[in-house]
């Protein structure tokens, strides 16, 4: 009997190491193998006969078209479409697809924002071939993972550093687990599980709002009468059409060889979160990339618009993209696992100390890495981690630190495997750590969350400063324990160095409520810097300490992290351009109309009761007038105050004008439009309300 599953079709459109076992010759294959673990270069023949494979298989597939995939620094991903077909010497058409087109393309892609690195006169960039992300097929289309880099060699894309960095934390936690006597371990690989939240609304409604559509977010809206109070919403059970979608999302991503595995209602209304299995760092990045664009396709033909926005709507929860990070040998060991007695694992204890030393030292780092200008509205907004950055431990694995800091016996060194809350299971698994959801960064058992990553985001810049700063963090103990000869004085000396690094750096260790106001005065007693705006923390990547770290490990020439900070400043700059126009054509050519009707109706049934004088008629003029007047002053405020900036020829420093001085002048209008949305009468102010856009699923 043949009996199907959802899963038969799973990986049917990636052309995965499976496949290329079965359809590549034998010799070919292993050329390939070698190359991906750079142990060999892939020759031309090579290249050939792997492309020629692959076109069989697209073909097969019904693809028409090949692009070299890549991910610019604009944050989302760029494709260029070259079909297989070709007029043949005879003049009959072929297909073709040559070695040198797999791995190398010259998109005409001069548009994309280089911060200076292309000038115009020299707008050529090139795509190469990720070998070690599989290709895929999506709609339709061949999709080649690439790098994105200019003539002269500069990175023009989030892909290449995120490449070297992964090679640079694998050559730093090799020689740590080198040296502790693993011996065979000849890579390491970080990997990430990157867990997405997102909001749906019903597609009509959100076709009514010229904000949603053209800033993701809504620039006004006053709360619905209930929101998130009730936390009815979380993990509660999944409206039928979200159901449908969920289904119709999943399906696609297995097809993609994405492994889609846990799926809930999240605490807000009508937002969710989508988390697939771990993978190596890279492809989890392509297959988030790849994820994002999926749930906003699906939602589409479901009627359905997915929000990625990290706070579509003010009031309540917003959304991240929580990014589970581990290092993993190239023989399976977690190098952040635990194991069953902690405290006598000093490899563990060593990692984990790098990790919190790395994070210390560099906290501006992560911050910027992990924010935008939506970020910006979330972090901090008491529902979300903080600005600050800080690590959460758990108690179990703080005690063993600090009592390694101390000197103090080990009270439990081993992780209590008692509880049993159910009887009749023999077995239950444990966890050896406790939430705290307030927490920026957390130990969870084995591997760290860092929560502070905007949902929208690429998650790319994230986990180059991870890899980095921990690649160097590795390499300085690498440096000290080497050479020493015997694995007890080994041990002794990287027990010293925890100790050390304890004592310097435990004030990035926090367990407390992250959300509360005593945390931040707490967090400034310990010197831990609080960066307000995601535009503020740009100029970390240029500070001398980066400087040194990113060349030093060469993942970006100086060149390269002065053009990043030029163009996020712009793309900052530019974000908040497009609010302002669309918050004033949406409050000139539909509110201030609304607003005025309205007056009008209240004035003429003033006038028409005549001498009937009713107080609440009036006190709706007065209110009504008051709200249009400071309107209308405070878009010509707005108007004026980006005028003046105009002339500010740094990028960043305009950038951090838009901040202080733009941005609160637009929620100052949008202050005025909630007050008088919640006056307004259904007849005449007709956008889509709060309430009607995150109560339209069911
Ligand atoms: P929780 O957030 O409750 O710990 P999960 O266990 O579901 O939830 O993990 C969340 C994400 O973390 C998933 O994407 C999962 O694949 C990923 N993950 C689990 N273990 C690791 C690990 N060792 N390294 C990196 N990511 C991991
Ligand atoms: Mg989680």
């Amino acid at each position: 009997m043949n009996i199907t599953t959802p899963f038969d079709d799973f990986g049917s459109l990636v052309f995965d190491e499976k496949l290329m076992e079965e359809r590549l010759p034998n010799p070919v294959y292993k050329t390939w193998k070698q190359t991906v673990a750079k142990e060999g270069t892939l020759d031309r023949p090579t290249a050939d006969a792997i492309a020629h494979a692959m076109k069989r298989w697209a073909l097969e597939k019904g693809a028409t078209h090949f692009t070299h995939w890549f991910q610019p620094m604009t944050g989302s991903t760029a494709e260029k479409h070259d079909s297989f077909i070709e007029p043949g010497a005879d003049g009959q058409p072929l297909t073709r697809f040559s070695g040198k087109s797999l791995i190398k393309g010259e998109p005409d892609a001069s548009s994309f924002p280089s911060g200076g690195l292309r000038a115009t006169f020299e707008a050529r960039g090139y795509t190469y071939w990720d070998c070690t992300s599989p290709a895929f097929i999506k709609d339709g289309i061949l999709c080649i993972p690439t790098v994105f880099v200019s003539y002269n060699g500069e990175s023009l894309d989030k892909k290449a550093p995120l490449l070297k960095s992964m090679e640079a934390i694998s050559k730093a936690a090799t020689r740590v687990v080198n040296i502790f006597g693993d011996k065979e371990v000849k890579t390491c690989v970080p990997v990430v599980g990157l867990e997405q939240e997102y909001f749906l609304v019903d597609k009509k409604l959100y076709e009514k709002r010229l904000d949603l559509k053209l800033t993701g977010r809504t620039l006004f809206g006053a709360s619905a009468p209930k929101g998130q109070e009730l936390d009815d919403h979380y993990f509660g059970s999944i409206p039928q059409r979200v159901s449908a979608f969920m289904k119709e999302v999943n399906h696609e991503l297995w097809k993609l060889g994405i492994y889609a595995k846990a799926e809930h209602n999240e605490v807000a209304p009508a937002q969710f979160e989508l988390a697939p299995i771990y993978s190596n760092t890279n492809i989890a990045v392509d297959q988030n990339q790849l994820t994002m664009d999926i749930l906003k396709k699906v939602a589409n033909k479901h009627g359905l618009a997915c929000l990625l926005h990290e706070k579509p709507f003010a009031g309540i929860n917003g959304s991240g993209k929580h990014n589970n990070y581990s290092i993993v040998t190239d023989n399976g060991q977690n190098l952040y696992s635990p194991g069953d007695k902690p405290a006598e694992n000093i490899r563990f204890l060593v990692f984990i100390c790098a990790f919190i030393k790395a994070v210390d030292t560099y906290p501006e780092l992560l911050r910027m890495s992990s924010s935008g200008a939506g970020n910006d509205h979330r972090l901090g907004a008491n529902e979300a981690p903080p600005a600050i950055i800080s690590i959460y431990l758990g108690s179990y694995i703080e005690d063993i630190l600090f009592s390694i800091y101390k000197e103090k016996e080990i009270t439990s060194t081993k992780i209590d495997n008692s509880f049993n809350p159910v009887s009749g299971l023999s077995y239950i698994p444990h966890d050896n750590t406790d939430r705290n959801r307030t927490s920026p960064v957390a130990f969870t058992g084995n591997k760290f969350e860092f929560r502070m990553l905007g949902s929208s985001l690429s998650a790319a810049i994230a986990n180059i400063v991870l890899n980095t700063i921990n690649a160097e963090v590795l390499n300085e103990i690498a440096d000290e324990l080497e050479g020493i000869k015997y694995i007890q004085d080994i041990r002794e000396k990287a027990l010293a160095i925890c100790k050390d690094i304890i004592k310097n750096h435990k004030r990035i260790i926090f367990s407390g409520d992250g959300y509360s106001s005593q945390w931040v005065e707490e967090a400034a007693k310990r010197g831990l810097p609080n960066i307000k705006s995601f535009i503020e923390s740009v100029s970390s990547l240029t500070d001398e300490k980066a400087i040194k770290l990113f060349t030093s490990l060469n993942i970006y020439s100086e060149k390269e992290l002065y053009a990043r900070t030029e163009i996020l400043s712009e793309q900052y700059i530019k974000t908040i351009e497009i609010e302002t126009k669309t918050l004033t054509k949406m409050a000139k050519n539909e509110i201030l109309p609304a607003m005025t009707k309205e007056l009008k109706f209240y004035g003429e049934t003033a006038c028409s009761l005549k001498d009937v004088k009713i107080d609440y008629v009036n006190k709706m003029i007065d209110e009504i007038s008051t709200i249009i007047t400071s309107t209308n002053d405070t878009l010509e405020e707005l108007k004026t105050t980006i005028e003046s900036l105009d002339s500010i020829g740094d990028t960043h420093e305009k950038g951090v004008k838009y901040y202080y001085e733009v941005c609160p002048l637009m929620l100052k209008v949008r202050e005025q439009i909630d007050k008088y949305e919640k006056i307004a009468s259904k007849e005449i102010y007709t956008l889509p309300t709060y309430t009607d856009l995150l109560y339209s699923l069911d």
